[in-house]
């Protein structure tokens, strides 16, 4: 079955000033590499539509998703924390990126396409129930996995998070819903700080500054590849995060395209098993440009091969 690559132009349209590296240029360095790399003449390209009030709704507050579209600004701009900022079309970026998640999970449960990767900003993961929080609005893959229990019915999703920072939010929203298995692995002690040891279901994985590629797949092959294999799951939903590439100074993980691949190729062998394949990916954090492109690109191929 194909790859889909979902996206959609007004994800560039939220912008926070030069200096945050949280920058539209982030989805140009993904593109212009995914060209280079060739991978762009063999995958299938769908323009995301915005996520309705109504899904926001199943990961988030009512009045939380009805202040956000409340306290838009028409100029300037709406600090809602320390490094969370909402700019004129940030809420219009937002809806897509969320869209573009459901729309994947249409995709993949319609057997439209077998893997899709959603390059949205803003990221997610850190958005909790009732909270923007870390340059996060709405969590994007947490509203994938309720739009996937409530259309499709789903019982038993895995959500793994790769990226350097803690899925904070995901675990909030997902924290006492045990049809999700939420595996998170970050550095610590780093941001978001004041991490949980989870529960049967939250999977957190602490791991040093400075672990490399050798520390990090004998966490995940210890900690998780049983356990997410033992679930069973319906769907594997990836939050990619590529801050904890080397080359990346937002964090201090050593981590290189080739721990991205094999973690990806990990995951898709439990989901030919397990789920016919069927993954969806979506863009997390990943701020030095040049390392983002190319690891989402060898991250796409893992999936699609
Ligand atoms: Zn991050």
């Amino acid at each position: 079955m194909s790859f889909v690559f979902i996206s959609h132009p007004a994800c560039a349209l939220h912008d926070v000033g030069d200096e945050h590296p949280e920058s539209p240029e982030r989805l140009d360095a993904i593109n212009d590499r995914l060209i280079a790399s060739g991978l762009d003449y063999s995958i299938l390209r769908a323009e995301a539509a915005k996520a309705t009030r109504k899904q926001l709704y199943l990961a988030h507050d009512k009045t939380y998703v009805d202040k956000l579209f409340a306290c838009t600004p028409k100029e300037g701009k709406v600090q809602l924390d320390d490094d969370t900022t909402m700019m004129p079309r940030s809420l219009e970026a937002a809806l897509y990126a969320a869209g573009a998640n459901v729309m994947a999970v249409d995709m993949l449960m319609q057997d439209k396409a077998g893997q899709a990767f959603c390059a949205v900003r803003p990221p997610g993961h850190h958005a909790e129930r009732d909270k923007a929080m870390g340059f996060c609005l709405f969590n994007n893959i947490a509203v994938a996995a309720h739009w996937a229990m409530h259309k499709y019915k789903l019982e038993r999703i895995a959500i793994v998070d790769f990226d350097v920072h803690h899925g904070n939010g995901t675990e909030d929203i997902f924290f006492d819903d045990e049809r999700v298995l939420f595996c998170s692995s970050y550095e610590y002690p780093f941001y978001p700080f004041n991490v949980g040891p989870g529960n049967a279901h939250i999977l957190n994985m602490p791991l040093p500054p400075g672990t490399d590629g050798d520390g990090f797949r004998e966490a995940v092959i210890n900690q998780w590849l049983d356990k997410i294999d033992a679930f069973a799951p319906q769907l594997i939903l990836i939050s990619a995060g590529f801050d904890g590439h080397y080359e990346d100074d937002m964090a201090h993980f050593r981590l290189v395209e080739t721990d991205y691949d094999w973690i990806t190729r990990e995951l898709k062998q439990i989901a030919n098993k397990h789920c016919n394949g069927k993954m969806l990916s979506t863009l997390e954090g990943g701020y030095a440009m040049s390392a983002l492109g190319r690891s989402v690109t060898v991250h796409i191929k893992a999936m699609m091969e």
